[in-house]
């Protein structure tokens, strides 16, 4: 029995009919739902479980496909990090699932318990209307790995130890402009030369 029948459930509904198709949303329009379910689901949180989630913040910005959602408690302030991709790709799912699942570690953090996905959690997370599990669901692979910064390897003349250049170095290098920088030219252990690769 949750708390509410199919609170969450109706709550998107009226979302649904303002907006009519989810494909047919824009990000700002995601993103002011996404919002509206939180502070809804905060309202239901505070009043089932006594807690005051009232400072929580969300904020849309973790990038990449490790994480769909994130719950921090930082000196003592309680925020949420939803994957923006997540977002824009599996609306659906952040909006009725990682949502209540993070708002479920913000009252074990307001309770002054620690976080992790036990009983109490669980608890938490189904009367919120999520799924109480850790394991993705979906197949999510629109998410994109966090954009990483290109490296290049270069060995030296001096030793087997392997250095990882940017971009900008690896091509001044290549380009001769400098000889070295490690020693910033005088033996010039790292040279055009000593180049092995991309990093991968
Ligand atoms: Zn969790």
């Amino acid at each position: 029995m949750t708390l509410q029948d199919n609170v969450v459930t109706k709550q998107y509904s009226s979302f649904s009919e303002k907006t009519q198709k989810i494909s047919e949303m824009s990000m700002d329009q995601k993103l002011a739902a996404l919002h509206v379910q939180f502070h809804y689901l905060k309202g239901v949180a505070e009043r089932a479980f006594n807690v005051d989630l009232a400072k929580v913040e969300l904020r849309v910005d973790l990038k990449g496909y490790s994480l769909l959602g994130q719950a921090i408690k930082k000196d003592g302030d309680l925020s949420i990090r939803i994957n923006i991709q997540g977002v824009e790709f599996y609306f659906e799912d952040m909006l009725n699932d990682t949502l209540a699942h993070e708002v479920a570690h913000t009252v074990q953090y307001a309770k002054g318990d620690r976080g992790g996905h036990g009983r109490d959690w669980k608890y938490y997370c189904s009367e919120l209307g999520g799924s109480p599990t850790t394991i993705a669901k979906g197949d999510y692979s629109l998410l994109k790995p966090a954009r990483k910064m290109r490296q290049w390897d270069y060995g030296n003349t001096v030793s087997d130890e392997v250095f990882q250049l940017s971009t900008i170095r690896h091509n001044k290098l290549q380009r001769g402009k400098v000889q070295c920088y490690v020693c910033k030219g005088s033996v010039g252990e790292i040279t055009k030369n000593t180049f092995i690769g991309e990093s991968i």
